[in-house]
């Protein structure tokens, strides 16, 4: 009831929900009342929290950002939304995004731009900016979010959160709606390592209905945190710490480091050689991706239909140009381009070579160090508008993010410091399935 309240009284300003699911979270909460009164309260009962918009939930509007799915009500749940239900948790809302989980700014959105509650005129991140603005003015204590090249960790750094993305596979990706299959994963936006912990125990595990999800035993989160990190040895890699880092970043980033040394972590210098490819190549494969998931929307089954379609031809195409905004047909052009006959070496299989060099990299890098720590991003949130005009610029901002998902491993990012008065996000990238570790770490950090 306080965050309803909360939400009525000041999404006008960010604009972080797209739905708000009053009715049902009041019934919800209700229901919740009667179990504590009980004496059957679990964990989770009656907890609040939010839905980035991508998560399929039964009976609730999942637009995923788009126009495309603007009247779209699924008829069943994804496993995220069924695990947090089932634990007791109460859905606040949907939270805005971009469109199809694609950018970096939440300026793509059909619902509009979301601001940031750090500073009104800057982005809040994305694609789950909405997420990340809604915890971060608490509007919800905690959200789920999807990164498919750094969509939880870079709106958490902007926003002053944690976020984290899980190894590939350790949460089920069935019900979500698929951006780039092979990258994206679900994961907990947070007010800190703790509660993200907490989110983890109900989100991880292994799922019949996703193939790629992964059977292997789920850790307690929350019993790690506080092991000391003594011994903990962190990777510096050259490629990030490079003249090219911005000072006042670099300074914040060297601080926080120098933090976890004083907690008994050492550092080491380290290289990620591929590091320069990694954009090149992430921006051939998620295009590629997306292009063929993007193909189930053709007006017929389900999402936006054009009116009076003259053949079926103009259906699919009406459709489809009405639907989807500049952002997302840029990217199913991209696509099918590099999916091309005659093309496909070229583009898509190369890509995925270079994809292979960059987890050997990381292979490599984990036989010397434990976490390898980086900005999250380039710099701090940045003003609305000042980067949405040039696409290469935007797809700059995921420098430090996107080779994480290449390889699939599991990143946090925590609050690292600020710059003149906005947040900045530490991201540590740990060895596959060391969500505990990584965690832990950001517990000890704040
Ligand atoms: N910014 C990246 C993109 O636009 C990553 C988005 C994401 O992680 N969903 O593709």
């Amino acid at each position: 009831r306080h965050f309803l309240a909360r939400i009525r009284e000041r999404d006008g300003t960010y604009n972080s929900f797209i739905t708000v699911c009053e009715t049902q979270a009041l019934a919800d909460a209700e229901a919740a009342d009667q179990r504590r009164a009980a004496g059957e309260a679990r964990q989770w009962t009656g907890i609040p929290f939010a839905h980035k918009d991508l998560f399929c939930t039964r009976g609730i509007k999942t637009t995923c950002g788009s126009r495309m799915l603007e009247n779209f009500v699924p008829p069943y749940d994804s496993t995220v939304a069924e695990k947090l239900r089932d634990a007791g948790a109460v859905c606040l809302g949907k939270t805005n995004m971009d469109e199809f989980a694609m950018g970096s700014s939440n300026e793509n959105s059909y619902f509009g731009a979301v601001r940031n509650p750090w500073g009104e005129n800057r982005v809040p991140g994305g694609s789950s900016g909405g997420s990340a603005a809604a915890v971060a003015a608490r509007l919800a204590p905690i959200a789920t979010g999807t990164d498919t090249g750094g969509s939880i960790r870079q709106p958490a750094a902007f926003c002053g959160l944690t976020g984290l993305k899980p190894t590939y596979g350790r949460i089920s990706r069935y019900g979500m709606v698929a951006f780039a299959s092979s990258l994206d994963q679900a994961g907990p936006i947070a007010q800190n390592a703790e509660d993200a912990a907490l989110m983890m125990n109900v989100l991880a595990g292994f799922d019949p209905r996703d193939s790629t999800s992964i059977d292997r035993t789920v850790p307690d989160y929350t019993a790690t945190l506080g092991e000391p990190l003594k011994g903990l040895r962190i990777g510096l890699p050259e490629e990030y710490f490079s003249d090219k880092l911005d000072s006042t970043m670099g300074d914040a980033i060297t601080r926080a480091i120098a933090e976890l040394e004083k907690l008994g972590a050492t550092v080491k210098n380290i290289r990620l050689p591929h590091t320069d490819l990694a954009i090149p190549a992430y921006y051939v494969i998620a295009p590629a991706e997306a292009s063929t998931n993007l193909s189930r929307f053709d007006g017929v089954r389900y999402g936006h239909r054009c009116d009076a379609p003259e053949s079926l031809e103009d259906l699919y195409t009406r459709s489809r140009a009405e639907g989807f905004g500049p952002e997302v047909r840029r990217r199913i052009l991209i696509g099918t381009y590099a999916l091309s006959a005659g093309f496909f070496d070229a583009y898509y299989l190369k890509a995925q070579k270079v994809r292979n060099l960059i987890q050997q990299d990381y292979v490599k890098a984990f036989e010397e160090v434990d976490v390898i720590a980086s900005p999250t991003a380039p710099s701090a949130a940045f003003p609305l508008g000042s980067k949405s005009k040039d696409p290469v610029t935007m797809y700059l901002e995921d420098l430090y993010t996107i080779s994480v998902n290449l390889a699939g491993l599991p990143a946090i990012s925590l609050p690292g410091g600020a710059i003149e008065g906005l947040p900045v996000g530490l991201q540590l990238v740990g060895d596959y399935f060391s969500e505990d570790k990584l965690l832990n770490v950001a517990h000890q950090f704040q």
